[in-house]
């Protein structure tokens, strides 16, 4: 695969603001590797991938997430706890300061670009403090060819500096860290975190504005791909519920693993170029492409090497959300570029942690309506001492964090593309069966990789279904390679008393949490809500 980056060019920064730095631009991913290692901020792993830690921060800062308020976001953003506004002179005083910092050092630059439809594109000039964090630019987003790159004329800045700390009290931020998107200045600005995750996801977030404000295009949390048949699937989820694990399908082509827009001219693109991958408890038997893709070129974060250098991917000292990114080609099967037809089948997937839901079920329009708007996962509280409780977590449309618009405007235009486009939606449990968490077990991958086939090949179509008396969901009696115990969540519990209780505790913060989108509900979508009691 060419790595688009031998380039004799080079750029200034002065634009910027960012005077006498040493520029080192658009360094070939082996170059960055190398750097990374050379500078002691990396070391190469065994698989040979470069293994790197990102410091304080092992996971984005929603919290230190902030949207400038200005003529062009005042009316638009639905702002709150979620888009924190921040003053556009703040943010000029700000970025002076970065790029004052920045300023006399090495810095890496890359041109880049989102948006696998290049109708769609969005040039991207990203200046990072650190090598690592270029080389995650050039593996998550779009590499532009040596032509493209003679008069690549950036739109976006990214302008990552990690070291630089902000002062809360003069510089307007929460705390010493801070991601702050300016739509007028088209500016992603991150600082005080190395957490790599921002980069991508501030782009999503500006993605998320200008797609449906400015180009007919619904903006998606959701992995993609293709079948032999042409036929597109989409898989929407919170963080941890399965989308980069679901969509690495060796029997259908790879779109992409986490963000896509779905156009007016019924198609479904990417909008990055690679895949950032979970890597907590990964092995080779159940997830061999996602094994195989960590190769040179690819990203490990946060992940502890033995003294072979071998990755010990049970070992969660540093966190548990340890990550490697690499560049989508390094997945065997994927559709070139990563665009593919309107979806026949939407998943939404959710790790319910209370083992209530059912691990498949289909879902009806006001369902899928309601369920996109509620966006249910749970939180497991995982190893922390002593607590074993898990949490519900509503997260409108499978990504309220990057989604600066109100829900609803997702939702509508979503609703009316899946009728217009006339798909099936399955809601997926890849959580908990036979209890809840501390007493059930995880739904077995194998399994949840059947039942999407099975949905996806047709092997759902002439099954019986029955109805979940709670939640109304359309379950299936019978799954091809499925044993038909699991996919009654309530037969797999010993005490059935306590799975209805859990079920209807569950019901109740669908409720709740829905209360406050129900002014906008029409009837069909309040008709996809679980039965009250
Ligand atoms: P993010 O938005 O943070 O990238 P994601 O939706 O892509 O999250 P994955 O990276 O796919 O989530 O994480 C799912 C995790 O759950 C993986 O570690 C996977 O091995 C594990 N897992 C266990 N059982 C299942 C299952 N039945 N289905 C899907 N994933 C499962
Ligand atoms: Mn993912």
């Amino acid at each position: 695969m060419v790595d688009n980056n031998q380039t004799t060019k080079t750029v200034s920064l002065k634009e910027y603001g960012i005077e006498n730095v040493k520029v080192q631009y658009q360094l070939s991913s082996q170059e960055l590797h190398d750097k990374t290692i050379e500078l002691g901020q990396g070391v190469e792993a065994a698989n040979g991938a470069v293994a790197v830690n990102t410091g304080e921060f092992t996971g984005r800062s929603p919290k230190d997430r902030f949207i400038v308020r200005d003529s062009i976001t005042e009316d638009k953003v639905w702002w709150g706890n979620i888009n924190i506004p921040f003053s556009p002179e703040k943010f000029d005083a700000l970025y002076d300061k970065v790029a004052k910092y920045i300023s006399g050092k090495e810095v890496f630059v890359r041109d880049s670009y989102a948006c696998a439809d290049r109708t769609r594109g969005l040039n991207i000039r990203v200046v990072t403090e650190t090598p690592w964090a270029n080389m995650f630019a050039h593996n998550m987003f779009l590499r532009p060819t040596e032509e493209e790159l003679k008069d690549f004329d950036p739109e976006w800045l990214i302008l990552n500096v990690p070291s630089f700390m902000a002062d809360p009290e003069i510089d307007g931020t929460r705390q010493h860290n801070f991601a702050i998107l300016n739509f007028s200045r088209k500016i992603v600005l991150i600082g005080g975190t190395g957490y790599t995750g921002e980069i991508k996801k501030g782009i999503f977030s500006a993605l998320n504005f200008i797609m449906p404000v400015d180009k007919n295009t619904l903006p998606m949390h959701c992995s993609a791909n293709v079948g032999d048949n042409g036929e597109t699937a989409i898989f929407f989820g919170l963080s941890g519920t399965g989308k980069t694990t679901l969509s690495a399908d060796p029997d259908r082509k790879l779109i992409g693993d986490d963000e896509h827009g779905w156009t007016s001219e019924n198609s479904v693109f990417n909008f990055e170029g690679g895949c950032y991958a979970k890597v907590i408890n990964l092995s080779q038997e159940h997830e061999p492409d996602i094994y195989n893709a960590i190769k040179r070129g690819a990203i490990l974060e946060n992940v502890v090497l033995d003294k072979n250098g071998d990755v010990d991917f049970a070992d969660t000292s540093i966190t548990q959300n340890t990550r490697v990114s690499y560049p989508i080609y390094h997945i065997n099967n994927i559709q070139e570029p990563s665009v593919g037809h309107n979806p026949k089948n939407i998943f939404f997937l959710t790790a319910d942690a209370f083992g209530v839901l059912p691990p498949i079920s289909k879902l009806t329009p006001g369902q899928a309506a309601y369920h996109f708007i509620s966006g249910y996962t749970a939180k497991v509280a995982g190893t922390e001492e002593g607590v074993n409780e898990p949490t519900p977590n509503f997260s409108a449309c499978f990504g309220a964090p990057f989604m600066p618009l109100h829900p609803t405007k997702y939702a509508e235009m979503l609703s009316k593309k899946m009728k217009d486009a006339g798909v099936n939606v399955w809601l997926v449990n890849t959580g908990w069966t036979g209890g809840p968490y501390g007493v059930g077990s995880r739904m077995k991958l194998k399994y949840t990789r059947a039942m999407i086939a099975a949905a996806l090949e047709g092997g759902l179509k002439d099954v019986e279904f029955e109805k979940h008396p709670i939640f109304n969901l359309m379950m299936p009696k019978s799954c091809p390679n499925v044993p038909s115990e699991v996919l009654n969540p309530r037969e797999t519990w010993a005490d059935k008393d306590k799975y209805d209780a859990k079920a209807k505790a569950l019901a109740k913060s669908f409720k709740e949490n829905f209360s406050k989108y129900e002014s906008y509900a029409n009837d069909e979508i309040l008709s996809g809500a679980p039965i009250s009691e």
